[in-house]
């Protein structure tokens, strides 16, 4: 048989078999096996009857003969079971056949689905990688969006968020909570001093005090800087607030040890409570940090409650600020002149200039109520540049009126002396005015210098070079330190008159002071014995060997005509 004809036969016999496939399974694919077995035996019945019926006839028209007939009726049995076999074998073939096709068919199938099984459960798990890979990220982000990288603390979104639902979860069940707004004082000053590094590990270390001591469902967070926030759920009143903060300022107040060194912390705390002191999130915020505030005024380290008293006192503060804004264009300063006087000579040598606020209602007010002020704000530049110019021209007029020798002492604040444009100021006003420098002295605290000890001490230096002395002034107070003493670029120590007060007949005191000003000449420094108000503190100075005094026994601080008066008598 050719291929072309095999090739033939096989597609008749596929499609056929398609075809009876078809035939087999109706339209529901269910296969009928009682009708096809009946089909079957009906088949072989009808051949079989047919042939008990018609062969015997058919034989005896063929022969009449007994023996050739019973030779034929041998074959004929012969005949049928060759029939018959071959019946059944074409009947059951074609069956089996077809069986053999739908097994296949089936098992094509059952691969097929194998396959599309595993592919379904490869694509399960990249789904469920994919999955939790998009789990992480959003872990991530929320971890980004609601935790502060450094302390791992709640951040501020995070915070107003639950507030926020506190405030209308409340609203319903009807209870209080405290918002505690913390501050750590001078926190800057720990920066400039111990570095930033060290600033953020103590950031941390109070984070995880306070991790630590608020529980569940009270909530802690960093607002920002060295800010932090607390909230205290189910209050009653002040008494639970206060007992809850004072017994986690008992955890927080204790010794810090950083690189070696010891150091105490304090904290200024604001407290508002809702709904009394606050309806919404921006009102509490608003008013614990009004209460904070007025710790931080109030010399830090405590905790006051939000009250309409203390929004007052802010609203008065916000009002100076902004008259404090004016008074320069309103001539509202004047300096006065504190006459210093030489111990040994008794003779007047020069003045301190110290500034005078005449409010237009409030009378005079004093510098340490605005000067603080003004660095706060920043107003201090403007205040201090005209103090400066004013001061100069004033020790000029007293230069062409004959008194060359009197020395002029102006104080600058810290903020001032790391300004860019100060030296420049310095520069163009002492070319102004023609004024002597050597006998212009500026007096500056060791405490505001800390903040930028560097670039004050690289300003001072260029200051001095110009012929201007450096006065360091409050010696004995704030950080007091013998090695600023060296470290400093100064020619004069004003020992603050809390030294001067305490000269008394104790023998310890004395003996301080005493070594105050050994020490100041030993390093080869003036020293300036200030608020010197008694004849005694005089004796004591003038046998300590102290070189100049200031205070009220010689004078109080005068306004120029005044001073004038002196200069004429002196
Ligand atoms: P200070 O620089 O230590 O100035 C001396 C202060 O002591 C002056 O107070 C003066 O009136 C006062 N005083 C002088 N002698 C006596 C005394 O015998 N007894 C007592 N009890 N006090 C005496 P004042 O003028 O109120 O100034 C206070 C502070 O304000 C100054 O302290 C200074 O830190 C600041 N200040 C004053 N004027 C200026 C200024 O022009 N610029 C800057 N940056 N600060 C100024
Ligand atoms: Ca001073
Ligand atoms: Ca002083």
């Amino acid at each position: 048989m050719s291929i072309f004809k095999k090739l033939k036969s096989n597609i008749v016999r596929k499609v056929k078999m398609n075809r009876d496939i078809k035939y087999y399974l109706n339209c529901n694919c269910e296969i009928h096996p009682y009708s096809e077995s009946i089909r079957i035996a009906l088949i072989y019945g009808i051949v079989g009857v047919a042939w008990i019926l018609f062969s015997d006839e058919i034989l005896s028209t063929i022969t009449d003969d007994l023996n050739t007939f019973k030779k034929l009726a041998i074959y004929k049995g012969w005949g049928y079971v060759i029939i018959t076999m071959f019946l059944i074998y074409s009947l059951v073939l074609k069956r089996l056949l077809l069986f053999e096709k739908a097994l296949m068919e089936i098992y094509k199938n059952f691969e097929e689905l194998n396959y599309s099984n595993e592919e379904l459960i490869a694509l399960e798990e990249e789904l469920r990688q994919q999955y939790n890979e998009l789990e992480t990220n959003r872990n991530v982000l929320n971890s980004l969006a609601y935790y502060d990288s450094l302390t791992e603390l709640p951040n501020r979104l995070f915070f107003e968020e639950k507030v926020n639902n506190l405030i209308s979860s409340q609203q319903i069940h009807n209870e209080n909570f405290a918002l505690i707004y913390m501050d750590i004082d001078n926190f800057k000053h720990i920066n400039d001093t111990l570095g930033h590094d060290s600033g953020d590990l103590l950031l941390k270390y109070i984070a995880n005090i306070l991790k630590y001591q608020v529980k569940s469902p009270d909530i802690v967070a960093r607002l920002g800087g060295d800010e932090f926030a607390i909230i205290f759920q189910n209050i009653n009143d002040k008494v639970d607030v206060i007992n809850k903060v004072q017994l986690l300022l008992k955890y927080l107040r204790r010794p810090w040890r950083l690189h070696k060194q010891e150091f105490f912390i304090s904290y200024s705390i604001g407290i508002s409570i809702y709904p009394w002191n606050g309806k919404n999130l921006a009102e509490l915020l608003k008013n614990s940090d009004i209460a904070m505030y007025c710790v931080k005024k109030n010399m830090k380290d405590d905790y006051c409650f939000y009250s309409e008293e203390i929004e007052g006192e802010n609203s008065r503060h916000i009002k100076m600020v902004n008259e404090l804004r004016l008074a320069i264009d309103n001539e509202e300063f004047t300096l006065f002149y504190q006459p210093i006087v030489s111990l040994n000579s008794g003779r007047l040598i020069g003045a301190e200039a110290l500034i005078r606020w005449t409010h237009p209602a409030k009378g005079i007010i004093s510098p340490i109520e605005f000067i603080p002020l003004a660095e706060e704000t920043g107003l201090i530049h403007d205040i201090e540049k005209w103090i400066l110019r004013t001061a100069l021209i004033q020790k000029k007029k007293w230069e062409e009126s004959g008194y060359p020798e009197i020395k002029i002492s102006i104080n600058i604040s810290g903020r001032r002396v790391t300004h860019n444009d100060f030296l420049d100021e310095i520069k163009r006003l002492i070319i102004e005015t023609k004024v002597n420098c050597y006998q212009v002295q500026l007096e500056v605290t060791e405490t505001s210098l800390m903040k930028d000890l560097n670039k004050s001490i690289n300003v001072l230096k260029q200051i001095r070079d110009m012929g201007i002395k450096i006065a360091l002034d409050d010696f004995g107070t704030g950080y007091s330190s013998l090695t600023y003493l060296q470290k400093l670029p100064i020619d004069t120590v004003k020992l603050d008159r809390d030294f001067i007060k305490s000269i008394s007949n104790l023998e310890l005191d004395n003996v301080i002071v005493q070594s105050v000003i050994k020490l100041t000449h030993d390093l080869k420094l003036q020293i300036v014995a200030e608020g010197i108000e008694t004849e005694e503190q005089l004796l004591f100075l003038k046998l300590s060997k102290c070189d100049y005094g200031q205070g009220y026994l010689f004078s109080k601080p005068i306004p120029k005509e005044e001073f004038e008066k002196i200069l004429i008598c002196s």
